[in-house]
């Protein structure tokens, strides 16, 4: 489908791109054939910009899809019950097939508890336990994956030019239950064998070297080193950092990830760019999951990416 790499860069925002159209389409052709409609339903409660912008972001993605997309904002003094009455309104709603509580959330207000009231049928962020469960056990038919590990095994996968990763090692560095867990979990699923990294590990240097596939989803700029990197590998970077960049001007900053960009690019055989790697991916991984749930909904074979 398309071309996804310019040389050894993997584009995320082509390939996200080309998720957005197969979404599109199939949207279409689901509303045509069945008249059910791909409902997203997006909370956001206080006023954090970032989350904002998030937010934004989402709504007018879903609406490039062809969705139903509601975006309900709550104000942030807005208690614990109120908002799980929310959830819970949108659990019943037959318009609704995915739920999506922006975090984070007021300190008063119990995240966990909050993802665990969204009905996991709705739960296209992935975080319920049963989601987490299935994701665990290999249950993939009825699982929804969190959209970051699934937007960066898309990248894999066209990177590898396959979807069976026998004989590759993957290293993931972080242990996140957002990021590093289920991206460890959906290696593993690939045939993959994986080690999961974190802050802990002994002589990471050495231990990234080993990998021919590696993850970092750590937070901390540019922290993977080029000689970290084993010649050929496929690098994801997760991470998303604010930099000082003087070099703008006074007060500017930039964005890098969690790899060291030019130093691992020379040895890497490919490697995501930040931003325009994984970033893109996250939200159009979303919107596949969303077209997802109502396929299922449907009882229409949803597609694959
Ligand atoms: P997180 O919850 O803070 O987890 C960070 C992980 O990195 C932890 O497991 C931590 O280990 C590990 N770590 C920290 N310092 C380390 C070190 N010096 N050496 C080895 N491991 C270390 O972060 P997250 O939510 O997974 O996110 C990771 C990064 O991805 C962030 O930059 C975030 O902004 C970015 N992100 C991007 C997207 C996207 O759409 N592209 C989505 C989500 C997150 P311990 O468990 O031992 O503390």
């Amino acid at each position: 489908m398309g071309f996804m790499m310019s040389g050894k860069i993997i584009d995320g925002k082509l390939v996200a791109a080309e998720v957005v159209e197969t979404v599109k389409a199939a949207t279409e052709k689901l509303i045509g054939d069945t008249g059910v409609t791909p409902g997203i339903a997006v909370v956001i409660v206080g006023e954090d910009p970032a989350s904002q912008v998030y937010v934004r972001s989402k709504g007018k993605k879903a609406d490039e899809c062809g969705f139903h997309s509601v975006t309900h904002t709550m104000p942030a003094e807005t208690s614990e019950a109120d908002l799980l009455a929310m959830v819970d309104r949108l659990n019943k709603d037959d318009a609704i097939d995915g739920i999506l509580v922006q975090l984070p959330l007021p300190d008063h207000i119990d995240e966990g508890k909050v993802i665990q009231t969204i009905s996991p049928e709705k739960d296209v962020d992935g975080f319920h336990f049963v989601n987490v469960g299935k994701l665990g056990t290999g249950e993939m038919e009825t699982a929804f994956v969190p959209c970051t590990p699934a937007g960066s095994m898309v990248l894999l996968r066209r990177a590898l030019g396959t979807d069976d990763f026998s004989g590759l090692s993957a290293v993931v560095v972080g242990r996140s239950n957002i990021v590093g867990k289920p991206m460890a979990n959906l290696l593993l699923a690939a045939n993959a064998t994986v080690t999961i990294a974190h802050s802990r590990t002994k002589d990471l240097a050495a231990l990234c070297r080993s990998a021919d596939i590696l993850v970092a989803a750590v937070g901390r700029a540019e922290m993977v080193k080029g000689d970290w990197v084993k010649p050929g590998a496929s690098v994801i970077d997760v991470g998303i950092n604010r930099v000082e960049a003087p070099e703008k001007g006074e007060g500017k900053s930039r964005l890098v990830g969690d790899v060291a960009y030019g130093e691992a690019a020379e040895l890497a055989g490919s490697i995501t760019p930040v931003p325009g790697g994984v970033g893109p991916m996250t939200i159009a991984m979303l919107m596949a999951n969303t077209l997802t749930s109502a396929c299922r909904r449907a009882g229409v074979e949803p597609p694959t990416y």
